[in-house]
């Protein structure tokens, strides 16, 4: 499939926003990739409300099979809330995560000047669970994590494997060790007896093989708080999954908001997806006022991602320069979009990024 310089990606759009910011995305990877001598070769395809008009289905029939024989894809945000009730209309992206088995959600969050960031210099890295904990669209194998035995009771069941701790733990201490070799486990042992128990004895048993990373702990309602006040004390914070969902938002929000929220799922091969934090957000869809930062920035994690893995250096040298540029553009107030305090639009903002590339 890959040789040294070819990377074959899908591009999925999703829904609302995602027609805008997917297609930003691809076209400031290529212009990285074209500087940098390395071959992307894009693979649209159908997902969302659209596939569901054209193919009478969210997920149309075939394209997990299709997608497994490429090197990864850039899925855009999934407005699943607003699908019409009916056997075609599924949420596709826990599919995904779980057909593809990956487990790790790496969300980071880092701050600009001028953007309207609630503090400067914070850097930090969420690293979510992806496919258990109290999820009930993806918990189960058949069924799901969700039911009602009578009108007036709900019963939700929340799954934690020893197997899914442990492998969230080792993608969250290699990033550490990459790092400032910080380890924040955050959960809440002191209710959740067995379910967080197990995650930070399997976080405790991976941090063996990892001397050099320090690892503390934070119970979730006191993270809270903490990424409000002293966002600069964490430097990688592993979480299940839940947890991790509601403390990326709140970690967006010290940034800019959602349209500054990257988000990169992996697991153990060498197979990745980008997917922005946000959703579809189809408030603003169609106006051009979508930030495109977050999805570009999610593919440019996958380019780098898959660099690393598959060794191609070109892959890598394209990040860096999306990184770089990205950082420039995000200086440029007439050209950032609305929500981080700037005058411009996609377009703008999109076209500012290419300009930036070296
Ligand atoms: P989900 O539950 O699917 O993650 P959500 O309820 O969090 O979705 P979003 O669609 O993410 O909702 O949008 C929340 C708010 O943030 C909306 O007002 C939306 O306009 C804004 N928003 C989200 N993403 C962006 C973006 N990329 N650029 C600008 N604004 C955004």
């Amino acid at each position: 499939m890959t040789n040294k310089t070819h990377l074959v990606l899908g591009a999925l759009n999703g829904d609302d926003i995602g027609h805008e910011i997917v297609p930003a995305s691809v076209e400031v990877a290529s212009a990285a990739a074209k500087l940098h001598g390395l071959n992307i070769d894009w693979r649209p395809m159908p997902v969302g409300r659209r596939a569901l008009d054209t193919h009478g289905s969210t997920l149309p029939e075939g394209t997990l099979e299709t997608l497994q024989k490429m090197d990864g894809f850039v899925l855009g945000p999934i407005g699943h809330r607003d699908y019409p009730k009916g056997p075609g209309a599924i949420n596709p992206h826990p599919i995904m995560r779980k057909h593809f088995n990956l487990f790790a959600n790496v969300r980071p969050t880092r701050s600009y000047p001028d953007i309207g960031c609630l503090y400067d210099n914070v850097d930090l890295i969420i690293v979510r669970e992806n496919n258990e904990g109290f999820q009930p669209d993806r918990n189960m194998l058949l069924g799901i994590g969700e039911f009602r035995p009578t009108d007036e009771i709900t019963l939700s069941v929340r799954v934690i494997t020893r197997a899914a701790s442990e492998k969230v733990a080792r993608v969250a201490l290699e990033l550490a060790r990459s790092r400032r070799k910080l380890l924040t486990l955050v959960h809440k042992n002191t209710v959740f007896k067995l379910g967080c128990g197990m995650f930070v004895e399997e976080c405790h048993k991976a941090a063996k093989d990892y001397p050099d990373v320090t690892v503390n702990e934070v119970i979730v309602d006191t993270m809270a708080m903490r990424l409000v006040r002293d966002p600069h004390n964490f430097d990688v914070v592993v979480t299940t999954n839940m947890f991790g969902d509601i403390l990326s938002d709140e970690a967006a929000g010290l940034v800019g908001g959602l349209g500054m929220a990257p988000g990169l799922c992996i697991g153990e091969g060498d197979f990745a997806m980008a997917q922005a934090t946000h959703g579809s957000a189809p408030d603003i869809a169609g106006s051009g006022r979508a930030n495109p930062y977050a999805m570009i920035e999610s593919t440019r994690m996958l380019l780098d991602w898959l660099g690393r893995r598959k060794n191609i250096p070109q892959a890598v040298a394209a990040a860096k320069s999306m990184y770089l540029a990205t950082g420039e553009a995000l200086g440029n107030a007439a050209a950032r979009t609305g929500d981080i305090r700037g005058s411009g639009n996609t377009a703008s903002f999109t076209a500012a990024i290419i300009k930036a590339l070296k």
